[in-house]
């Protein structure tokens, strides 16, 4: 009745779009927040069949549920909350952000437990001001991993960063200060192997910035990280269809008030079908009035009030049947509404879009995992 579709081939083919852009830097597959609502472990298992170097996720909870569903590829989990299992993370060789020496000393703490080596990625803020450590208290952070490092209680795989996508000047001068939080590492004698700054939007905008692995999470998707630019520009292909079946259908006279509050009235007698979609399943409320689907291949635009489990659409004098296909949305080179259509329908991005597709909708894989 309500199916999200997940095309896994089409993610496995923007990860090579973007794995060919990306000039020789590794890549991590960003699969967090359920792989952006296409389902983590799914994405997961079928990139690490791609041979994808490396996972990245939020929370060391997400870390450990790939690793249950048997994911070997290293995995980078940056978000700590301070109960967070950093001893299970070392036991499950779940790599982990250093932001600052509280965390620092709680990854050692893990690892005098365990008697396994921390692998750390030390985080640096260079101006998107969430987490990682100011450039004033980077130098004192450096001293106390060198320190735990000769101790063999940790071991620097990373230094990274992230970008603020102000635009070009304000990335540039990050751009610069990550380079100089680098040198500082380099010079205090820690040896790391991989720094990476960009996530999609920075890994298409600044190939000088790709350093030795760029962060993908959206275009991996079929997305595209700008609101001023289709995917299809870079060769990458929606993975996500969000279709239901029409449930009911009849036949309502002219005046007829449709849905809460009546935002929208038949003008003459028409035909009104329902859709079981709505602010559970992801679809906003807010995209009242804006949003158009496609049923049988023709686009509808939702006039009358979106609710918590459905919504009504007028299709006139169409023959519209009870199980008839509605497309909320997909790949728009199919003809049919995007996921960028409902977001400035919406006025938000792509990426809140798929990521609260949820509710009653069911996902269902396209594309084999091996
Ligand atoms: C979410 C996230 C990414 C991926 O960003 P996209 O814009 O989806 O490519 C990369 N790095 C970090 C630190 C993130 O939080």
């Amino acid at each position: 009745m309500r199916d999200l579709i997940i095309d896994l081939d089409a993610i496995a083919a923007n990860y090579k779009t973007m794995r060919a852009r990306a000039g020789g830097a590794n890549v991590m597959a960003v699969v967090k927040a359920n792989a952006y609502g296409h389902g983590m472990v799914e994405v997961a298992l079928k990139l690490e069949a791609e041979k994808v170097d490396f996972f990245g996720v939020a929370d060391v909870d997400e870390a450990l549920e790939l690793r249950e569903y048997g994911i070997e590829t290293p995995i980078l989990a940056w978000l700590h909350d301070p109960e967070d299992r950093f001893v299970e993370a070392l036991d499950n060789e779940i790599d982990l952000c250093v932001a600052n020496i509280e965390q620092l000393q709680r990854v050692a703490d893990a690892a005098r437990l365990t008697n396994l080596k921390g692998r750390i990625h030390l985080k640096v803020d260079t101006g998107l001001s969430r987490n990682g450590s100011t450039l004033a208290a980077w130098p004192v952070l450096l001293l106390q991993t060198k320190d735990l490092v000769e101790q063999g209680l940790i071991e620097v795989i990373g230094v990274f960063s992230h970008l603020s996508s102000t635009g070009p000047n304000e990335d540039r001068t990050q751009i610069e200060k990550f380079d100089q939080a680098v040198q500082l590492v380099r010079d205090s004698g820690i040896e790391f192997q991989l720094r990476h700054l960009t996530a999609s939007d920075g890994s298409l905008s600044y190939p000088e910035a790709h350093c030795d692995m760029v962060r993908i999470g959206v275009a991996l998707y079929g997305l595209s990280p700008f609101s001023d630019n289709k995917s299809a520009e870079y060769g990458l292909r929606p993975a996500m269809t969000a279709r239901a079946s029409v449930t009911q259908v009849k036949r309502v006279d002219a005046g007829t008030g449709i849905s809460y509050g009546y935002l929208a009235r038949a003008e003459k007698e028409s035909t009104l079908a329902l859709v079981p979609v709505g602010y559970y399943e992801g679809l906003p409320r807010n995209a009242t009035g804006k949003h158009e689907v496609s049923i049988n291949g023709k686009r509808y635009k939702i006039d009358a009030r979106i609710a918590m489990d459905q919504f009504v659409v007028n299709v006139g004098d169409d023959e519209v049947a009870t199980g008839d296909e509605v497309i909320i949305f997909g790949d728009p080179a199919s003809g049919v509404p995007s996921a960028d259509d409902l977001a400035i329908a919406c006025d938000t991005i792509n990426y809140e879009i798929v990521t609260r597709m949820g509710g009653r909708f069911k996902r269902t894989y396209l594309g084999s995992v091996e």
